[in-house]
């Protein structure tokens, strides 16, 4: 018997090294991490030991005599990535990463975001040095996209959030939410009170698709709807309007599924998830009966990941429609599908088209239209969204790439709910230098790099902000640590200036400049009221959404 690792997979890794017969693949310091959709489990090598499972965040290891029907393929998804990628096993010594020397003393840091590349930050920081972290977030609640981006019914990734709190329950790591970096405290003031200053900041907006019609009411970013589904209270009074019978989702990420999903799922069955209570109010009024999700390249090239294309398959009342005729392949994308040495998880994406392409239908069912080669040329109507246009693409090679190219064939959909899913944005932090093009801060491996190329001293990027939005939770434990590593070595040779002042002295000015700071003990408040509410009604929590009802929880 082995284990098996399955959709929730959050490749943070956490289970490689745990794994007494180096079974898990891929590892961080190989190619292939990269870009790999999820980690798997050498059937023929696992002795069933069960380590992986523990040291899993999100319970997505099982032993394959306990998965269910809807993960029974995850078995044969885990061995074919062998069958392509047969294992190596040189047993490599773990090095124990250095740690500072004790004479340095205690290194002080500032982690600015809360979310899960701050977190895995201060994970590290926690492990690897004698350390102080205060976190700040201008939310007052913590774990930013785990509780404001991760789909309601994906309960099981929020769980990451339990290894957050059991690292962060001791007094080295403080909580300074509410508080706004730049209006409480500025980026110079924090760098005086701490050693470094890590930036997590995420992704914090949205792409434009850049055709006439974007800003008609009716349509808006998919990243706006998650955050009003998922209760961010800056998106709490955001409205959607699902009078009608069709919405149309431009993109084709994993982001596009999430909202997908949660447009055509029974809302009864989001009644029994943490999702905000006034978009379960506005689903359960919903005439939504088609999402159509519009790729402008072909199924091969599709942003989603094939486990999330995978689990729709098991959806209950939603038919999941491809039109035989879009998978037809251009040459290109045909030779990587016959290449005897195609990723099976490319494979797995276009077998799984093809299965919903050949699925019966009901039309009593709700649908979920996947559309290739398609991209909006113009969003009409008189005051709201009325119709998308769009043209269909050819798909021709630039640069080693298949691009969307558009041809003369035009067609449209009518539609009064479009949801542009093209991806987030990052946002410039303060006065650090910003690259405008790809929407992040310069940096070399978390170092942040002045206009002069030169590191700037003691200021560090994590996650979105340091490598773009791209990725999953897990995605940024590898990219943290090696934040982190750069941190340490330039604390441990010298080029981090001493702090000016300890961390009473930054209480008592925090408390000074903010008198509604959430620290860990408001948190608490917040995350038990909430929970104490999810239990009487069945769901796992019930939010406040508001920052007066967040703000009244942690001080009662
Ligand atoms: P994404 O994966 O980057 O997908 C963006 C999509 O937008 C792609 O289909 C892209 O097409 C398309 N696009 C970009 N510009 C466009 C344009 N001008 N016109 C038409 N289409 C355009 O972004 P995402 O869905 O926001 O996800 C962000 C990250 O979060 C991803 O790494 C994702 O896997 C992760 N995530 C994971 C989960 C999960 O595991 N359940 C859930 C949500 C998000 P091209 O490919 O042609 O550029």
């Amino acid at each position: 018997m082995a284990y098996v690792i399955t959709q929730r997979c959050c490749n943070d890794a956490s289970c490689v090294s745990e794994c007494p017969v180096d079974c898990i693949r891929p590892t961080p310091d190989q190619p292939e991490f990269a870009t790999t959709e999820m980690l798997y489990i050498d059937p023929d090598t696992c002795i069933d030991c069960g380590a992986c499972v523990d040291a899993c965040p999100v319970e997505a290891i099982f032993s394959e005599d306990d998965l269910t029907a809807s993960l029974a393929r995850y078995r044969d998804i885990n061995a074919a990535y062998f069958e392509r990628h047969p294992l190596e096993s040189n047993f490599d010594p773990i090095v124990t990463p250095a740690r500072p020397p004790k004479e340095l003393g205690t290194l002080r840091v500032a982690i600015v975001g809360a979310g899960p590349a701050a977190c895995y930050a201060a994970d590290e920081l926690l492990r690897r040095a004698d350390v102080q972290v205060e976190m700040f977030d201008r939310l007052p609640t913590p774990w930013g996209l785990v509780r404001a981006g991760v789909a309601p019914d994906h309960p099981g990734t929020k769980t990451v959030s339990n290894l957050f709190e059991s690292a962060f329950r001791r007094e080295t790591l403080q909580f300074y939410l509410n508080v706004e970096v730049g209006t409480h405290i500025s980026h110079d003031e924090l760098l005086a009170y701490h050693h470094a200053v890590v930036y997590a900041v995420g992704a914090a907006t949205d792409r434009h698709l850049g055709v006439p019609g974007e800003d008609l009411s009716g349509s808006h970013s998919a990243t706006e709807f998650v955050a009003w589904y998922n209760g961010h209270p800056d998106y709490a009074d955001r409205q959607f309007d699902l009078s009608g019978e069709r919405a149309v989702i431009v993109g084709n990420g994993n982001v596009a599924l999430d909202v997908a999903r949660v447009l055509t799922v029974d809302p009864e069955e989001l009644a029994k998830t943490d999702i905000a209570d006034y978009a379960l109010d506005a689903l359960r009024g919903s005439n939504i009966r088609e999402v159509v999700v519009l790729g402008r390249r072909g199924p091969l090239q599709a942003a989603y990941t094939s486990p999330e294309f995978l689990a729709l398959t098991h959806l209950k009342g939603i038919d999941i429609v491809v039109d035989e005729a879009e998978l037809v392949l251009d040459p290109g994308s045909q030779a990587l599908l016959d290449d005897p040495n195609v990723e099976p998880s490319l494979r797995l994406k276009y077998t799984l088209a093809e299965e919903y392409a050949a699925g019966s239908r009901d039309r009593a069912n709700k649908r979920i239209v996947f559309r290739y080669l398609a991209s909006p040329t113009a969003l009409t109507g008189t005051d709201h969204v009325e119709t998308v246009e769009f043209v269909h693409n050819e798909l021709v090679s630039d640069n080693g790439q298949l691009v969307a190219r558009a041809t003369d064939r035009t067609d449209s959909l009518a539609a009064a709910l479009v949801l542009r899913s093209i991806g987030y944005r990052g946002e410039p932090v303060g006065e650090l230098p910003f690259d405008e093009r790809r929407g992040v801060v310069p940096n070399e491996h978390g170092r942040v790099l002045g206009a002069d190329g030169v590191p700037v001293p003691g200021v560090y990027v994590s996650g979105w902000i340091k490598r773009g939005p791209r990725g999953v939770i897990g995605s940024n434990r590898i990219d943290s640590e090696e934040t982190v590593e750069q941190l340490i070595a330039d604390f441990t040779t010298g080029k981090l200036g001493a702090p000016q002042g300890d961390r009473a002295a930054l209480k008592a000015l925090l408390g000074e400049r903010q008198s509604d700071l959430v620290d860990r003990e408001g948190w608490k408040a917040i995350d038990q009221a909430e929970k104490a509410a999810g239990r009487s009604a069945g769901r796992p929590r019930v939010k406040f959404t508001t920052r007066e009802d967040l703000l009244k929880a942690a001080r009662g």
